[in-house]
């Protein structure tokens, strides 16, 4: 899954680069770092790799999403639509500039339920954010028509979704802008990081100017650069740009392990009639970095949850429904809305409103939902053993529950 996986020279040359000179920072220094751009040169390859017109490198993808949100002008009064499945990096950014998180229910894509986007809008709607969670995408065909009839700004959460496609173009850049995460268990990795692309050179220079106190970089004298808005400090270094530079060089060999992987497992795993997988929208731009699978009631999957356990095979499995930082039904510190900081009393209201609605459509998913993360070191044997080995747990839980029944 992670890009961690598969460390090697390349990501060590590039770090020696940067050392080399010392110059660790990504703007100025124009003598010394001797023609050593790391930044400008991720950016470059994110733009190529991924087909968009900009990308503005962050320190990290909660960074990207909060820049992206600027620079897309959300804040004060506006409601941003988001599903109930996602990372909690998705609200931390959206209360960051002082919007409303709106969540809703996910369907059996593990994203937005189209519908439930639709029930959701009010006149205070300003965006809806899609989160492409594990490796797979929201059906963008349904958004795009969503935004487009309600003048809506269409933020692609990507983070998890890095190399995935829908109908051929790349996820995250779909919509007015998208982001990446870079963090270490993403995709590929700068060990932190994190990048908004987007077509929109409004949105590119705002992006860039915010991620760096406001500078408008249009000068070679750094000090004395104007500064047309307030931003803040979400630079990445020159060393984190490195190790990406070489992993985006690696992406295609990463996601080509993970499709022969995936499919693989896939195939063991569908020997279970019981076992149902996760609708993909385009079956053919998964980025499979996990395969998710639903067994058919909330009791079975637990039972196979705590037998995988009880076997010592659970690691590397995920149950959203019980995890703390992916799914809504225990994000206790949301739903109070419990801040360091004083949020505006309407703000704070307005947030434990929308955290605490009822998500039973989400639980119905998510309580029978498994997501297997694919590993990149498998070797044929080891993943047959991973494979086999969860098939006689779901078959023994199955067969022991038709003897209770
Ligand atoms: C990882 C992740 C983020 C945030 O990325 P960081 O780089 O860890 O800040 C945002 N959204 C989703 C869905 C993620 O998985």
């Amino acid at each position: 899954m992670p890009g961690y996986e598969l460390w090697s020279d390349a990501e060590r040359k590039e770090v020696n680069d940067v050392l080399q000179t010392g110059i660790l920072m990504r703007y100025g220094f124009d003598g010394p770092r001797k023609g050593i751009w790391k930044s400008k040169e991720l950016e470059d390859a994110i733009c190529s790799s991924f087909g968009c017109k900009h990308a503005q490198l962050v320190s990290s993808g909660t960074a990207a999403l909060t820049t992206a949100m600027s620079a897309l002008g959300i804040g004060y009064g506006d409601e941003i639509i988001l599903p109930s499945f996602t990372f909690v990096a998705s609200f931390e950014a959206v209360i960051s500039v002082g919007a409303v998180p709106v969540f809703v229910d996910v369907d059996d894509t593990l994203t937005l339920n189209p519908e439930a986007v639709k029930n959701a809008i009010t006149p205070k709607t300003k965006c809806v954010m899609p989160v492409h969670m594990c490796g797979s995408m929201a059906d963008m065909d349904a958004l795009q028509a969503i935004c487009k009839e309600h003048n809506l700004i269409l933020l692609e959460d990507a983070c998890q979704s890095i190399g995935a496609t829908y109908k051929g173009k790349k996820l995250g850049t779909i919509g007015d802008a998208g982001t990446f995460s870079f963090d270490f268990v993403k995709t590929m990795t700068c060990a932190e990081g994190g990048v908004v692309m987007t077509n929109r050179e409004d949105v590119y220079i705002n992006s860039d100017g915010y991620s760096d106190h406001g500078h408008d970089h249009k000068g070679i004298d750094r000090g004395a650069d104007l500064h047309p808005f307030i931003g803040y400090n979400f630079r990445i270094s020159e060393l984190h740009a490195a190790v990406g530079l070489a992993q985006v060089k690696r992406l295609n060999e990463f996601l080509a392990i993970q499709k022969k992987n995936h499919a693989a497992l896939k195939n063991i795993l569908s020997a279970v009639p019981e076992i149902s997988f996760r609708r993909i929208p385009d079956e053919a731009g998964d980025s499979c970095t996990f395969l998710s699978w639903f067994l058919p009631t909330e009791e079975i999957t637990r039972a196979v949850v705590t037998e995988m356990k009880a076997q010592g095979i659970l690691a590397g499995n995920f149950y959203w429904y019980d995890n703390n930082w992916h799914y809504i039904r225990k994000w206790d510190h949301l739903k109070n809305a419990v801040t360091l900081n004083a949020l505006h009393p309407d703000l704070k209201a307005a947030v434990i409103q929308h955290a605490t609605k009822d998500f039973s459509a989400s639980d119905a998913v998510m309580g029978r939902c498994v997501s297997t993360a694919i590993g990149l070191l498998w070797t044929d044997e080891q993943l047959r053993t991973k494979g086999e080995q969860m098939v006689n747990v779901i078959k023994k839980v199955l067969s022991t529950q038709k003897q209770m029944a």
